[in-house]
This record gives structure tokens, sequence and C-alpha cells, in this order.
């Protein structure tokens, strides 16, 4: 066996398996495409589903992959062993209906013992219990002695996930060397020691489960394989655990070079040496795919890792932005398999400084927040806690050290209670967005073929009722007034995709119409008419005529050439970072989501804007072309962020302005969008922008709107020329902010009088000058009165009551001398607060409260004076 580094062992697994007739395609976006079970890709078979199933045509019958793919489900745990991690790579050969044990089962081993030179008495095979035509293979093909083949039950070598296709495996493990054992007699694979590893698992997709306890046989039976690239990189270095794996290590020693730490010395630190190396990969590689750090799904995967790995530098004395750094290490490492690395470098970079940075304000706000929180010692609250988290971000764990560090103790019960109510709500706001995908629940159009798309060219087609869906079911007829899915066998109606949205129109039958709402698609290709019957009645196998809203799709076609030309502009004015992040094409308007790091300037704005409209009034005409996607990038085609695209693409291209790859409809030249104009421009999430824009009608609509707006101020200002609008609303403001002033002196001067009158009313109690009054006023001017008291005679005292709107509030305050008498403000307030439902309190000489009871006046202020009373 030679050693061998990581990126070699790929490579040789890659080009084994193209020798033996597979085609290799490059790793899948970590993102699954059209697939909501998953949030990130976790296997090297996840993105093939669809070619299991059958559901889409694999570009060949026998194809291999190295899959990127993450696991996250204890993120938490990463670095405390070195057993766990959240990124790996999958290696895989797979068959599609092609060929079967007998030629993968040879494969397997002519790759480990010839091409990797794994001595043969090191490898143990294991086989599903009943799986006698395995088990005949090894013995009798390979010659592998009987008692090295394991029979496994069902929990080891039996893959299923429920009713559908499922099949016995067969897996090879590597004997690691006593050392590892349990120093048993019978020590083989299957045993609970480390022992034995795994490390190359073929499925054989054999049987379909009916979901009755019977199995009947595939009529296309399928092969399906994994073996982790890491684990059998450790097998060929003869090291330990993956993070002693070349590329892995040298990540990792750039954490110890950056830290000043050493590896192995010390377990606290190797911990954080292990989680930051780990999160770093991960974090590298799901950038590289578009996930941009966010508060949900995907993004606050990515967002839990970057903030992982800062707090972990944190902990190992990094006191600098560093993550950034540790990117290029992996990007050099894994570039070789992996060329979008260096295409999306500084990208990545920005995204993870950027999250880097907004961690780090977040960390010491926590820790202004805590250190408040933690003045007075004890016990600090689930609440107080479960805020620091959930909504400053703030880690539980360094919470926890903190406390500690002070002997605080922390009420974890009420914590964990906050959480689980959180999840709770997730969950519930979860199920509310699965209910939005009515339209198709339920209903399967496996046996209908992908419906063929004439919209391209025509906005009107002939063509004919394949299915009608009634409420959730299949239906032979749909009458006037009902709400249906109708399914065509082909369509000018362009379903919802890309960020356009579906067509409207009309369908008619000869026996009658029916009114497209809207049109989406399945992930299969059929396309499905939404609406609902005009009049008569449409039946199964009908002869129609499918016409389109052609005037709301030449201003959908407008708009979306229009984000095209937006993009490329924004890449020329403001640099190639700029990314498509997502967008949503109308008939009203166009909204484009883009990477970028700080606003765009009121110039930069305008310069895309005039950009844009340069290219419009150039009057270049937009040509679509389909060929294949080597050729497509060759020109320099803009592909959307981890989309995966098949052979063939469609290539729209603006002159040379804006080459994109897109499934979209087109204004047939620039000239068409007639104007272009920028609504607004803002922010969605960190690094990634929101522009809002509108073209041709659009933007007559908004200048009608601005000119309403004009005409509607010139009126309330009653100037005849708006040109005199700016002049006349300048000084407008002028004159309010004088008034205001003068307001203030007026009131002020009420204030005097009314507390000069105050004092007619006042009683005596022990030498001082009490005044309990009920007044009309404001907050502010409670407080003025107050200050007229005190100044007027250092020897009164007065509480104060106001009412407004359902509230009462107070305002107590307590002369210098009446202060040296024993009054005190604050318990005064309290004491007339607490009788009206409130509470309150504040300085000796000036306090203010408020209260929930209006009803309740007059008996707060008795309770004030008795609580004078009682003081003096
Ligand atoms: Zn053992
Ligand atoms: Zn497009």
């Amino acid at each position: 066996m030679q050693w061998t580094g990581l990126n070699e062992i790929r490579e040789k697994f890659l080009s084994f398996f193209e020798e033996k007739g597979h085609l290799r395609l490059g790793s899948f976006s970590l993102i699954p495409n059209n697939d909501n079970s998953l949030l990130l890709i976790n296997s090297g078979m996840a993105p093939m589903k669809k070619y299991f199933t059958g559901e889409i045509t694999p570009p060949r019958n026998r194809v291999t992959t190295c899959q990127k793919c993450i696991r996250t489900p204890d993120i938490d745990r990463v670095g405390i062993t070195a057993r766990h991690g959240t990124f790996f790579e999958m290696l895989g050969n797979f068959s599609f209906g092609d060929y079967f044990k007998e030629e993968a089962i040879p494969w397997a081993w002519e790759f480990l013992t010839e091409t990797m030179e794994i001595p043969k008495d090191l490898l143990w095979p294991s086989v599903y219990e009943e799986d006698d035509e395995a088990y005949a293979i090894w013995r009798d093909k390979i010659g592998v002695p009987e008692e090295r083949i394991v029979r496994l039950g069902k929990e080891d070598n039996f893959w299923e996930h429920g009713t559908g296709p499922c099949g016995p495996s067969s897996e090879i493990y590597f004997d690691r060397g006593e050392k590892y054992g349990c120093g048993k007699p019978d020590c083989k694979p299957g045993c609970d020691c480390d022992r034995h590893m795994e490390i190359w698992n073929n499925v054989f997709s054999q049987f379909n489960n009916m979901g009755d306890g019977t199995y009947t046989e595939l009529e296309h039976k399928n092969i399906d394989t994994g073996m982790g690239l890491e684990r059998l990189a450790c097998v060929i270095q003869g090291v330990d655990n993956m993070f002693e794996v070349d590329t892995i290590r040298n990540i990792l020693d750039t954490v110890c070079a950056i830290s000043g730490v050493k590896y192995g010395a010390n377990e606290k630190n190797d911990i954080s040496i292990r989680a930051i190396t780990d999160h770093a990969r991960a974090s590298t590689f799901m950038i590289s795919d578009g996930i941009i750090p966010s508060n949900e799904g995907r993004g606050y995967v990515l967002r839990r890792l970057i903030r992982r790995a800062a707090r972990h530098g944190r902990l190992l004395g990094i006191n600098r932005p560093f993550l950034s750094e540790l990117c290029d290490v992996v990007i050099r490492e894994n570039k070789a398999g992996y060329p979008e690395l260096s295409e999306k470098q500084e990208l990545i970079r920005k995204v993870i400084s950027f999250e880097e940075a907004a961690f780090s304000k977040t960390i010491d706000q926590g820790l202004g927040i805590l250190s408040e929180l933690t003045k007075n010692g004890g016990v600090l609250s689930g609440e107080d806690a479960f805020k620091l988290y959930d909504t400053y971000g703030f880690p539980l764990d360094l919470t926890k050290d903190i406390l500690a560090e002070k002997g605080m103790t922390l009420d974890e019960e009420t914590f964990n209670a906050c959480m689980s109510e959180q999840k709770k709500k997730a969950r519930a706001s979860r199920k509310a967005a699965d209910a939005e995908s009515w339209r198709s629940d339920g209903i399967s159009f496996e046996n209908i073929e992908a419906t063929k798309f004439t919209g391209y060219g025509e906005n009107e087609s002939k063509a004919k009722i394949l299915s009608i869906v009634s409420a959730g079911e299949f239906a032979p007829a749909a009458s006037v007034g009902e709400k249906v899915i109708l399914v065509l066998d082909q369509t000018p109606f362009y379903a919802e995709s890309g960020g356009q949205v579906g067509d409207t129109g009309e369908i008619t039958a000869p026996g009658g119409v029916f009114k497209v709402l809207d049109t989406t698609k399945t992930t299969g290709g059929v396309f499905m008419h939404l609406g609902e019957v005009l009049s008569g009645e449409l039946v199964l196998g009908d002869e129609v005529t499918a016409k389109i809203d052609v005037h709301r799709r030449e201003a959908i076609r407008r708009n979306h050439t229009a984000a095209h030309l937006l993009q490329a502009a924004l890449r020329r004015v403001l640099g190639t970072h700029v990314e498509q992040a997502g967008q949503l094409v109308t008939a009203e308007h166009l909204r484009f989501d883009f990477t970028h790091f700080s606003a765009l300037s009121k110039e930069e704005i305008a310069e895309v804007e005039a950009l844009v409209n340069e290219e419009i009034m150039r009057f270049t005409e937009v040509t679509v072309n389909e060929m294949p996607i080597a050729q497509a990038r060759a020109l320099g085609a803009m592909a959307l962020f981890g989309e995966k695209y098949g052979e063939v693409v469609r290539v729209v291209r603006a002159g040379d302005f804006s080459i994109e790859l897109c499934g979209g409809t087109h204004a047939s030249n620039t000239a068409k969008l007639g104007l272009f104009k920028i609504v607004s421009e803002g922010s969605v999430a960190a690094g990634v922008r929101r522009i809002e824009a509108v073209t041709g009608e659009g933007v007559l609509t908004l200048i009608a709107e601005k000119q309403r707006l004009i005409d509607e101020a010139s009126a309330a200002f009653k100037v005849n020329n708006a040109s005199e609008l700016p002049a006349k609303a300048q000084q407008a403001a002028q004159e309010l902010k004088e008034k205001d002033k003068q307001i203030e002196t007026l009131s002020d001067k009420l204030a005097a009088m009314q507390s000069a009158n105050l004092f007619g009313s006042a009683q005596e109690i022990g030498g001082v000058t009490v005044i309990a009054e009920k007044i009309s006023g404001s907050a502010d001017s409670l407080r003025t009165m107050c200050d007229q008291i005190r100044e007027k005679n250092p020897k009164a005292a007065a509480i104060l009551a106001a009412v407004a709107g359902g509230k009462i509030t107070f305002a107590a305050t307590v002369g210098k001398e009446a202060v040296a008498l024993g009054l005190n403000a604050g318990k005064i307030v309290k004491a007339a607060a607490q009788a009206a439902g409130g509470a309150g309190g504040g300085r000796p000489d000036f306090a203010m409260a408020g209260g929930k009871a209006p009803e309740m006046a007059q008996a707060a202020l008795d309770a004030a004076v008795a609580a004078i009373r009682e003081s003096l």
C-alpha cells in the first residue's frame, strides 16, 4: 500500500470507473435541486434520487461521482471527538438499470486491492444474511475464504426507507489491527469494537417494498455505492482519523499557526482546533454553492458553523478576524477537485469575514448586557438567558462560562422551556408553509409525460386535455364554476420557474371555456394550469385551444430581459462578485437579489440605471440559442448560483452586454423595454441586496403616480407651479418649527400659572406645604410643574396625577428642605402608583410613575398624602 494524497485518491477512483464505462459527473451542489425533503445534500445518492425513481432520465446508465456532503445532526459534538465532522466527500459508482452484483462486487475488490493496493487479507466483506447470490460471488468469483465473509442482519446490511425500492447491501471492512480491537478471539465485522472499519458500501436495489410485508423484484435493478473519501484516505495514509488526512491536516496546522497553539498538547485546545478546521471546510464549500448566512434553513446552519468557529477562535486566544485566511487554505487544498472554489474565492472571503465581524459585534453587545444582568449575583433567569441567546445570538455555553466565573448559576429549566416553546412555533410555521403546496398535494402525475412547452415561439397552441384534477383527485370532466387543474400534452403557458411567474390566459374546449389563473409545474416537468371553468364543460381528451394573456406576457418578457441587463450592469459598476441570489419577474415589476456588501450610493444607482437604459436605446437584438454547456461557458455565460444544468443549455444573449443561461421568456430586442427605472434598493440579508425596478408601462405608471403626488402636494400648499413646491415646503417646515417654540414657551407659562394656583389648595402637614391634585396636562407638563413647585417653595411636597388615554401618570416632588425632613419623592409616587395598579420610583426630589386604573386617581392621591404624613 502506497501513501497517496486525498486529491489523488479521488482522481484514481473516478478514472477507474470511467474506464469501466461510467460517465464522470461533477459534484452536485450542496443545495438540493427541487427536493424539499432535504436541507443539504448528505450522500452521494441524494442528488440522484430522481434517476433512481425514473422520474428523470440519467445522462448515462452508468455514472460515477465524488459528491460533497454535509451532515448536521450534531454540530455541537464536532471537535469534541476526532470522529465527528460536518463536511465530507462521498465516492460513488451508480448503475441505473444496467450492471448489477456480478460486476459491482469484483470492481470494488479490484479498485481496493489493485489500484489502491490494500492487502487482501485486511479486507472483510459482509453480506445480508439471506443474500446467497452476493455471498457466492465473494466466495467463488473473488476467492475470499468463507471464514472472512460475514453474514449480517437487516440492521446492518439491508437498506430501505418505508415503501418503495430497497435491497440488500454488501460492505467491505478494513482491519485496522489489534490495537483497535477488543481482543476477543471471534472479533470480526459486526463486533462492537473499533477494529473493523466499514469503508465501502454497495447497495443492491432489487426489491420493491409493497408496504404489506411483501417484496416484489424490481424490473430495473440499480447499484448505489457509497464510500467516504476521508475514511479511505485514513486507511491509505495509515492515520487514525480524518483530521490527520493530508489536506485536512494542512488546514488544522494553519489554525495552530494562527493561534500559536500546539495540537495534541491540551485536550481543551484540541477540541477548538478540530471544530475550527471542520467548520472552515464546511463553510467554504457552502458559500461556494451560494448559501449566505441567515436565520433560517441552510443559511442558519452556515451561520452556526461560522459563529462556532469564531467562538472557538476566541477560546484559542485569537483576537483578530482569521477565518478568511483559513478559507484560502481550504480552497488551495481542494480546488483540484472543485474548480468552483477558486472562481468564488473573493465572494467566500467576503461572506465569511462579514459574518465573523457581525458575530464579534454580537459577542461584545452580549457581554455588555450580561454584565448588567449579573450585577447582583445569584441566579440568572431562564428568560433572560434565552433572550440573550435568541434575540442577540449570544451562545449559551458562553453565558454559562461567564456565570461560572462569577459564581452564579442559570435557571436552565426555564431556559429549556423557552427553547421548546420556540421550536414548537418554528414547527407550526413550517407546517403553514407546507400547506401552500396544496395545489399538487397528493397528486402524482407519474404516468404522464413531461409537457411540451410551445410558449417560446407561440402565444396560442392547439392541445389535448390529458388530465383534470378536481379537489385533489383525478376527474373525467369539469363544469362551470369548478376550480381545477388541467394538464395538456403541450402548452404555450409558461410555468412558474427561475423567478418568472406563471402565465394566465384561457383554454377553450368545444364545450366550454377555462380561465387560467396561474401555471406551475411538477419536478417531472408536467405543467399544471390552475383555474376555473368560466362556462360549459371541459372533458378529458378534449381538443382545445390554449391562449395566454399576451399583454401580460409582453410585460413579463420586458422585465425578465431587464433583469438580465440589470445583472450585467451591476457587475460592471460594482464588480464581478455580484451574483444573482434570487429574483422575481412579474408583469408589474422585477425584483433582483444579488450578493454585495454595502448599500449602493445614489451615484452607483444612477450609473446602473443609465447603463441599462443605454443598452435599451442601443436597439440590441436579444438572441436565444441552445448549445452544449461547455460552449456556453466558453462564451462566458452567467450561470445561476448553485444551479445544476443539463448537457444542453439555453443561452440568452443581448449583444456582448449580457450572456446568461436562462429558461425564461424574453423580449426580442432591448428597445422593446422602452425605459428602465429603479424604484428601490435595500438589504435582504447580510451581504445580499435587493433592487426593485420597472420597465415599459411600469415606468409610465410610476411617472403618473409621482405626478399625482406632486399635484396633490401643490394643491395642499396652494401653489400653481410645481417648481415652487420645494421652497414652499421649506418655508412651511420653518414656520412649524417657530410655532413649536412659541407653544413651548406658552405651555411653560401656563404650567407656572397652574402651579401657582396649586399652592392655593395646599395643606400644611408637620411643617411641610403639601399639594395633592389631579391636573390636566401631559407627562412633560407634570415635570415642568414639579420643577416650579420645588423652586418656588423648598418646604413643599407635591403629588400630581394626570389622566390621559385610559392611563394615569403620577409625578411627585419634594423641595430641598422637605427632603431634609425625611420626605422622599420616590416613596410618595410609589404609594400613589400602587393604589392605581402600577409601579414606579425615582430620585428623592423628583419621581414619576404610571398606573392602569384612572378611576383610582383620588384614592391614589390620598394614599400618597398618607405616606407623606407617615414619613414626617
Ligand atoms: Zn471486537
Ligand atoms: Zn433569466
